[in-house]
């Protein structure tokens, strides 16, 4: 069976070299994802160049994610590189304070407008939540807290706030030297950490055109207040990622379940494409298989609707990547084939609403394939905005977005249930390109024989948002 769901793999120092690279997009890589917060533009740029050899040799179509770093507000560094802070000691937080100052008694914290920021009462979460402090009094720069929970505490660990707050500004005087490179590597996608609103997200598209990439953006959930400004936030994203890291920490670990769950219903009704993300397979860093829990996030996901499942620490450092990505494949495969019993509905909401004749077009060929039981969907679509649309509503069958452009190739491995191939339309008359079609997608064993395929495109091939006709052919009377 053709997995529908699409596996993101952040690329690190356990996928660097080439066979650990080629290893994990054989056993199923859709897309990888390029953490901007670590490493230098030329490091970044011999990570595309080698994906994209890898996706070549193995004949695999791959997506290239750039992800900003974002504010993310940091402890400094210790003398001794950690300390272990004891549950009722007094510690504190001081952006005064030198960079490699760090003891027992407090640390440096590069992000000057800390004490601004913060009230007495505050719950600071540390290590992601591992630590946590509770907010005393602030005496100029310096913020005294005492220690609630304890724990390692070592170079460089995140601070968040309970309840969310901290720092204005998604993008960063980093982001926007890391917005040109994502530009320049063609990225299919630049995902924008710690958004605000819709604003911050139309901030960093307007960058990313001016330097003359064409990605999409997506949103990475991980404030409290990107929750409360989901509609927007959606509205102005091509897709949201659920970043459960971050996420967990500002809104406390036990809403994240029910908020996960409300993102993806709105992702869907919203036709944005979503990304469940972080420690989705986490023990698989050091063991070569999932607890029965992992299994179970990773298929509830599925069940739920997501688009893509998303590995960081797993495939970055861990030391089973290629067995992380199989593992994550055949719990997919395997929840699918149960996703029409947890499916809402398997067609278009009582009262569709249609602001453009290639979106009516794409979601009624679905509600049309359901029903008539075709066997494949080939979309021809220039932009891949047809097949995007087709796969915002449930289906099984799979969706081959046909396209002679590579942009739109790679910008569709996000999208579930949806498999690019490269197709010309712009050749001779309808007849001969349905026919063409077809028995592209006879050679790949997709059909055959007695198979109905559906074919969506538009009238004058070539053309952005020109989809207006659909038709059903029988395998066996076109060829
Ligand atoms: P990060 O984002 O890995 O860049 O922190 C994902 C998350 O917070 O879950
Ligand atoms: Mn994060």
């Amino acid at each position: 069976m053709t997995r529908q769901t699409k596996i993101v793999a952040t690329l690190g120092p356990a996928t660097t070299d080439t066979d650990s690279l080629q290893a994990i997009v054989e056993a199923g890589v859709d897309l990888v994802r390029m953490n901007l917060s670590h490493g230098t533009h030329d490091e970044h740029r011999q990570r595309a160049e080698a994906l994209r050899t890898a996706a070549k040799n193995a004949g695999r179509v791959v997506g290239v994610l750039c992800d900003l770093q974002g504010p993310k507000i940091r402890v400094e560094q210790f003398v001794d590189g950690a300390v272990v802070l004891e549950e009722g000691a007094a510690f504190f937080l001081d952006p005064a304070l030198a960079g490699d100052a760090g003891t027992i008694e407090g640390v440096g914290v590069a992000y000057a407008g800390l004490p601004e920021d913060v009230n007495a009462g505050d719950i600071l979460l540390l290590a992601d939540g591992l630590i946590r402090l509770k907010v005393e009094r602030i005496d100029g720069t310096r913020v005294h807290t005492t220690v609630v929970n304890g724990g390692k505490l070592s170079d460089r660990k995140g601070i968040n706030r309970l309840g969310g707050g901290l720092s204005v500004r998604a993008l960063t005087d980093k982001d926007r030297v890391d917005i040109p490179l994502a530009a320049s590597l063609e990225a299919d996608y630049v995902a924008v950490s710690f958004p605000r609103d819709g604003a911050d997200i139309d901030e960093a598209r307007e960058l990313l055109r001016a330097a003359g990439g064409h990605g999409g953006i997506v949103a990475k959930i991980e404030r409290h207040e990107a929750v409360d400004a989901l509609g927007e936030i959606m509205e102005a994203a091509d897709a949201v990622m659920i970043a459960r890291g971050d996420l967990a920490v500002e809104i406390g670990d036990a809403e994240l379940p029910g908020v996960q769950k409300r993102i993806m219903r709105m992702a869907r009704e919203r036709d944005c494409v979503v990304i469940t993300a972080t420690q989705m397979m986490q023990s698989m860093v050091d063991n070569p298989m999932p607890t029965r829990a992992e299994v179970l996030d990773v298929a509830n996901a599925v069940l739920d609707g997501t688009d893509a499942v998303m590995l960081s620490e797993e495939t970055a450092v861990g030391h089973y990547p290629a067995e992380t990505v199989a593992s994550m494949a055949r719990v997919a495969v395997g929840a699918e084939a149960y996703a029409d019993e947890s499916r809402p509905s398997a067609g278009l909401n009582r009262d569709p609403h249609f602001e453009r004749v290639d979106e009516a077009i794409a979601k009624t060929a679905i509600t049309a394939a359901n029903s008539l039981g075709v066997k494949a969907i080939a979309a021809m679509t220039e932009s891949g905005a047809t097949a995007m649309w087709m796969s915002r509503i449930g289906t099984d069958i799979p969706i081959y977005a046909l396209s002679e452009q590579p942009r739109t190739r790679t910008k569709v491995t996000l999208y579930r249930g949806v498999h690019p191939i490269a197709f010309d339309p712009t050749m001779r008359e309808h007849e001969a390109v349905n026919r063409e079609a077809v028995a592209e997608l006879q050679s790949r064993g997709a059909v055959s024989g007695e198979d109905y395929v559906l074919i969506t495109k538009g009238d004058l091939a070539g053309v952005r948002g020109g989809t207006n006709a659909m038709k059903v052919v029988k395998v066996n009377e076109i060829l």
